[in-house]
């Protein structure tokens, strides 16, 4: 599904991907039950059209459309099709920015995935992609998509100095890193970016625009896009109190080719998983471990000492480190196909070794 606007694609402009979401939402009875509503309702030309009359002037508008989803039901072919999307128009001379309009639920996943395999690249072309959703669907009173799409498209199309090209997200008057993009809250305005080290949207915050810098010194290399059938299977399972060893057994005889360990507390896991996930790291499966308790950072050989098939996620929350484990993985084949003995693990650490932005 494509729609490309009246704008020669030849005329400097900014691009905007529709994928969905609330800020793509519509509620049959707004007034009484605003977040009672369908996602992905409304098409991205739509959206656009507006707030076309109050962009800065001169600026000029191409959107298209990649998909019109809730964002809980964003898959590993949306993501393949989005980065692709996104890689072309970093190289295309006519795209000075780009904006990227998405559901909440999951722009934490989308988020990593774009810097991941696309922040080197953005941040050489001296362009800015910027991810943005709303809390509210479209047609809701007070509805906050108009508002953080008018502030993504001034982001996307101000002058370079003022913030170098990089994958960000705007949401609620701020702006933060992709990557450090996290859903915390079921409905304030500000969910996905709650927490994240974050400036506003009007005036860059020195301090955090020199933390930005320092994870764009450290990023030095893009990781490949995975094909469509290409993406390895990775699942989060949650440890807590009355843990089976059963919940991990059951993964023994499938083809999963990770877990991600939303541990307790510093990474931890249940003891009674501690010999199932001794067999799984032997049969070959990657394992990675994050804290479920929503912050902070999961350190390696903290709070035990980790096998060398179980690497510690940093400061990744599990749904970014589930891509982040799935890309490695992914990266890691293909470095062995092209005779490079590189390991997941080496790919992981280049991600979850990122400097955190305080
Ligand atoms: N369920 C919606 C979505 O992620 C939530 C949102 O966009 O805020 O598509």
């Amino acid at each position: 599904m494509s729609s490309i606007s009246n704008v020669s694609e030849n005329t400097p402009h900014i691009l905007i991907l529709g994928m969905g979401g609330t800020i793509a939402g519509l509620a049959p009875n707004p007034e009484e039950n605003p977040l009672q509503y369908q996602a992905g309702q409304v098409g991205v030309d739509a959206l656009v059209a507006h707030v076309q009359a109050v962009v800065p002037e001169g600026v000029k508008l191409v959107s298209r459309q990649l998909a019109n989803i809730n964002s809980r039901n964003l898959t590993d072919a949306h993501l393949t099709s989005l980065g692709l999307a996104v890689k072309d128009a970093l190289l295309d001379a006519a795209v000075k920015g780009i904006v990227i309009t998405h559901g909440t639920d999951t722009i934490e996943e989308t988020g990593l995935f774009l810097q991941a395999t696309c922040g080197k690249l953005a941040h050489t072309q001296s362009k800015r992609v910027i991810l943005t959703g709303a809390m509210l669907p479209s047609n809701a009173p007070g509805a906050d998509g108009p508002s953080n799409l008018l502030d993504a498209l001034r982001w996307a199309s101000t002058s370079i100095d003022n913030c170098p090209g990089g994958i960000y997200a705007v949401m609620d008057g701020r702006g933060c890193m992709a990557i450090d993009l996290a859903k915390r809250h079921a409905t304030a305005l500000n969910a996905p970016l709650q927490n994240a080290p974050s400036s506003s949207v009007g005036l860059i915050n020195p301090s955090w625009l020199s933390g930005v810098k320092a994870v764009q010194a450290a990023w030095n290399e893009d990781l490949p896009i995975p094909q469509e059938g290409e993406w390895p299977w990775v699942e989060i399972l949650t440890s807590h109190a009355g843990a089976r060893p059963e919940t991990i057994t059951q993964w023994l005889s499938s083809a999963v080719k990770g877990l991600v360990i939303a541990g307790t507390g510093h990474g931890g896991f249940h003891d009674d998983w501690v010999n199932p996930l001794d067999q799984a790291m032997a049969q070959g499966v990657a394992l990675v471990r994050t804290t479920r308790t929503g912050a902070g950072a999961t350190l390696r050989n903290i709070p035990e000492v980790d096998a060398p098939g179980c690497w510690a996620s940093g400061a990744l929350t599990a749904p970014r480190a589930r891509i982040a484990l799935q890309l490695a993985l992914n990266a890691s084949t293909q470095a062995n196909k092209a005779g490079k003995p590189l390991t997941w693990q080496d790919f992981f650490a280049r991600i979850a070794d990122l400097p955190e932005i305080r």
